[in-house]
This record gives C-alpha cells, sequence and structure tokens, in this order.
C-alpha cells in the first residue's frame, strides 16, 4: 500500500515546538513499519514537523535539510495507560498469599499495611514522591506507554509549592510520560485538565459528583475513570458496585469502569447503551483474586474495552508486559476473545477514546501528537501486532512524546535529539538513555529513593523483568 499525505498547514506549530523540543531538530523523519489506523505500512516514513505527525507514507515529501533516521525497526503509536497507581510501582511484588474477595479484604490485613501501605504514606509524607513519580514514569515508558493516569497531585509534596501543573512541570516530574488529569501537556497553558480518575467513586462527597456529572454533560470534562466491581468475579460486595454507581446517576457517556471483575452481562448490556467503558487489569485481577472481568462478556455486548496494568506490585510493570499478559490469557480460551490486533487497539486507539485524548494522540496519523513506541522488529516474530502483544521492554528501541526522544538506545537517542540523554538507565541489560525534562537525574532518583524505602524494610522494585 502507498501512502502519502502531505500536511496542508506544514509548519503550522514550529514556533512553539522549538522550545518544547530543546535541543531537538524540529523536523525529522523515521523510517520502518508503521503502524497506521489501517494497517501496518513496511518502509514508511513518519515526518514529524515540531510536536506534530507531519506526513506518513512510503514516499512523502522530506522538506530539504529534514533529518532522517532508519529506526529498523517497528514504529506504533505510543500505548496509553488509563489504570495506574503511579507512585506505588516503586515497591516491591507483594501478595497477601491467598485470593481475596474483593478489594476491601486484602486493604485490611496487616501484610498489606507493612508491605505498601505504611510504606508508601510515609516516604511520600517525606516529601519523596517526586523521585518515586520520576521513577515511575522511566518504568512506564520503558513498558512503551506515552500516557498514563493515575498521578494524585497530593503524593508529590513540594515544600512551599503549589503543585499546579507548571510547577509540577518544572520542579518534580520526569517529563517523560503524559500524566493523564494531573499535567498531560495536552491542553493550553492554564486550562484545566479533563480527565478525572477516582479509586473510591462511591466516597466522593455529592457536591463533588454533581460537579463530576455537570463537567461530563458540558464537556469541560471529557473521562472519568472509577475504580468499580473490583473483586472475585462471585463476590457480592464487589458485584453490588454497579447498581450503587448506577443509583448516584454516573453511568454517563465518558465514564469508564475499572476492574469491573465482578459486572454480570446484564451490566455489560447497560454499560454499552450508556457508552460507558471498560478498562480490563487481567494481572492484577488473576494475582488478587483469582478471576478477571469478563471480557468476552463485555465484547459481545458491545462495551468499548481497553487494557492497563493497574501497578507493578500486583499487577504487571508496564503497558508491554500487560499486553502479553492478555495475549497469554486469551491464548489459553476456547474460544480466545482477542485477536492480537483487538489488543494493540485496547492499548492505543481504544484507550485514547475512553481517556478522550483521541483527537490528539493514540493513532499515527497526520495532525497527531507525535506520540510514538519504536519496538525492534524480530525475525520470523509474526506481524506487527503479534510481535508488539509478545515483546518486552527488551526490544523498545525508541520512545518519542510530542515528537521528542524521551527514552531508548543511545544511538538512536543522539540521532534524533541531536545530543546525549541527560542520563542512562541499564534495561535488560542493554543501556537506554532518557531525557528527564526537569531537574531530577536518574542516579539522584534511584539512591533518594533506596534510602527512604530502606527505612521501611523495603527494597526499590527492579523497572521491569525482561521476559
Ligand atoms: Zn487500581
Amino acid at each position: 500500500m502507498r501512502l502519502s499525505v502531505r500536511l496542508a498547514a506544514a509548519g503550522f506549530c514550529l514556533s512553539a515546538c522549538l522550545c518544547i523540543a530543546g535541543a531537538q531538530q524540529a523536523r525529522i523523519a523515521l523510517r520502518g513499519t508503521v503502524v497506521t489506523p489501517s494497517g501496518p505500512v513496511d518502509h514508511a516514513t513518519v515526518l514529524i514537523e515540531g510536536e506534530k505527525i507531519a506526513a506518513i507514507g512510503t514516499d512523502p515529501v522530506l522538506p530539504a535539510g529534514t533529518k532522517v533516521i532508519e529506526t529498523g525497526g517497528i514504529l506504533y503509536p505510543g500505548l496509553i495507560d488509563l489504570h495506574n497507581h503511579v507512585t506505588w510501582n516503586v515497591l516491591s511484588r507483594w501478595s497477601s498469599g491467598v485470593k481475596s474477595g474483593a478489594r476491601y479484604d486484602w486493604q485490611q490485613l496487616p501484610e498489606y499495611q507493612m508491605a505498601l501501605n505504611v510504606p508508601h504514606e510515609k516516604f511520600v509524607g517525606e516529601g519523596h514522591g517526586c523521585a518515586a513519580e520520576r521513577y515511575a514514569e522511566v518504568k512506564a515508558i520503558a513498558g512503551g506507554a506515552t500516557s498514563q493516569a493515575g498521578l494524585y497531585p497530593a503524593d508529590l509534596t513540594l515544600s512551599g509549592q503549589s503543585t499546579g501543573p507548571t510547577t509540577l512541570q518544572s520542579n518534580c516530574l520526569g517529563g517523560l510520560v503524559r500524566e493523564l488529569g494531573v499535567a498531560s501537556r495536552l491542553y493550553s497553558e492554564g486550562a484545566s485538565e479533563k480527565l478525572r480518575y477516582e479509586v473510591f467513586p462511591l466516597a466522593i462527597d455529592p457536591a463533588h459528583t454533581a460537579a463530576l456529572m455537570d463537567g461530563l454533560r458540558d464537556h469541560t470534562i471529557n473521562a472519568a475513570m472509577f475504580h468499580i466491581a473490583e473483586g472475585a468475579s462471585d463476590n457480592a460486595s464487589a458485584r453490588r458496585e454497579f447498581a450503587m454507581l448506577q443509583g448516584r446517576g454516573l453511568l454517563l457517556p465518558g465514564v469508564s469502569i475499572i476492574h469491573g471483575v465482578a459486572l454480570s452481562r446484564e451490566n455489560f448490556a447497560v454499560m454499552a447503551k450508556t457508552g460507558v467503558g471498560l478498562i480490563w487489569s487481567p494481572h492484577s485481577n488473576f494475582e488478587l483474586y483469582g478471576s478477571t472481568a469478563d471480557v468476552a462478556g463485555a465484547k459481545e455486548a458491545g462495551v468499548k474495552m481497553a487494557i492497563a496494568p493497574d501497578w507493578s506490585p500486583t499487577g504487571s510493570d508496564g503497558m508491554l508486559q500487560e499486553l502479553k499478559y492478555a495475549a497469554v490469557w486469551n491464548a489459553t480460551q476456547a474460544p480466545a476473545p482477542f485477536t492480537d490486533r483487538d489488543l494493540f487497539e485496547m492499548a492505543t486507539l481504544n484507550a485514547a477514546e475512553l481517556g478522550g485524548i483521541a483527537d490528539q494522540t493514540g493513532t499515527l496519523a497526520v495532525g497527531m501528537r507525535a506520540d510514538l513506541l519504536v519496538l525492534e522488529a524480530t525475525a520470523g516474530g509474526g506481524d506487527a501486532y503479534t510481535q508488539l502483544v509478545h515483546s518486552s521492554s527488551a526490544d523498545v528501541a525508541m520512545v518519542m512524546v510530542d515528537g521528542v526522544a524521551v527514552y531508548g538506545d543511545a544511538k538512536l537517542m543522539q540521532q534524533a535529539r541531536g545530543a546525549a540523554a541527560t542520563s542512562i538507565v541499564k534495561v535488560c541489560g542493554e543501556p537506554k538513555g532518557i531525557g528527564f525534562a526537569s531537574a531530577g537525574t536518574w542516579p539522584a532518583t534511584v539512591s533518594e529513593l533506596t534510602a527512604a524505602l530502606a527505612r521501611w524494610g523495603a527494597t526499590l522494585s527492579p523497572l521491569t523483568d525482561c521476559h
């Protein structure tokens, strides 16, 4: 297939992009197999001008002076994680040793308090939230994510400073992943974020609930993610939560249910009818409850679904790892509910749609923000979708956000940025460059967290297991 589309208003964001890109050239072209909305295109080129995709095709016209990089790999839209608990991802894997009925069961265990809850509360209270956030950004990006939800500004205690997006961006965040709902970098400066994320939506006060509903109706809020029905599939208290959410009038377009393990097919029919999505986190579900959501039933009902890792203590280290977990589970089902392409879409386009950001990211197309994941191609590894769902962090060659190379192989980072990465980290035995935008560096982040966790008998979790 031959594609060649040039953006009519080429250079439309050049002045804004020059400062965002910093040292990086404002016009750059990446070559490889490009996974477009209509399918993978071999030997294709993505032309990036500033922070957006200006052309995609097998032979697009490249303006004179465009820097061309042969990646030799597969270019995907950056993965979008709508379910995480960002600052918890510095903590090691945890298991209570038994399967729980509902989330309230394990959350009251003394082992959970000692291994996760109290250490998290303490290191955040001591001001290490920004270091945890930076570490978790690298973990997310090593897993192929370019956007994630589940960062809480209250965890980022900055002594004497506000936790507004501008302050966070310059003094705290790593500047790698888009922190949806907090500092997504998707809206103009001063504009409100448009995504809401609630772990305990049934505990929010009536005024907050009313404001949320108004926001969804008048589109000042594009998306709201609610943890609901998190427990074993036959757990009565988890199952009850759907009726409670429905009773509060919160089944509205723009809402997505995170987990939904205990949802019935009747519930899915209501969700499909009201435009409510499902965010599936199978690894954490099986780990904690021994079962997962009836995704075959959700698919049959027509519920739009995304996939996300929850958090690394009981879920996956990142999006690639969660995709692989889901692909293996899927292959054990008869019939398998998903194709590999379905899983790819659940991590990209579907997630963008449920997150209310599909007009800006989630697909590789002209005019979209240049959020990309580049994987090394594996000979005989199947098509681009199969390779994605069976890859690991070892296969990540480069990640770009807003057209800026923020993570990847040192050589590609040097080529794309026109300068060395700001820090180097070893991932799966290979040195990877990180382009932290804030004052933090990798060695300082690791040593701060290692010391802070040691006081609670905890060790810093690995970035990824590399399998
Ligand atoms: Zn969660």
